[in-house]
């Protein structure tokens, strides 16, 4: 299963999702990019496709629409960690 038809729990607003048809991880296996915890390399093989990806932006805008508690996954190449600081900031 790629990313373009991963199904988002009905806590997303699916919104206007035609970006995901551009998407450079069509086709992709989507567990690529929900990689383990500490599975760093794991991490840096999803962000290079995200890096080559020409709705990077549109990608990681939808995901910091997430809910705090379900930001899993590598979105526009962004971690959850790194998501959850550009929305909240660096916990101290
Ligand atoms: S930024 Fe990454 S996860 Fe998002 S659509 Fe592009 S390749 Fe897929």
């Amino acid at each position: 299963m790629s990313l373009d038809e991963y199904e988002l729990p009905e806590i997303f607003d699916a919104g206007d999702q035609l970006w995901r048809e551009h998407a450079a991880c069509r086709g992709l296996d989507t567990n690529m990019f929900f990689p383990e915890r500490g599975d760093y390399h794991g991490v840096e093989a999803a962000r290079q496709v995200c890096m080559s990806c020409p709705v990077r932006t549109e990608c990681g805008e939808y995901a910091l629409g997430f809910p705090d508690y379900a930001m899993p996954g590598i979105w526009g190449g962004l971690s959850g960690r790194q998501r959850r600081e550009m929305k909240w900031g660096k916990a101290s």
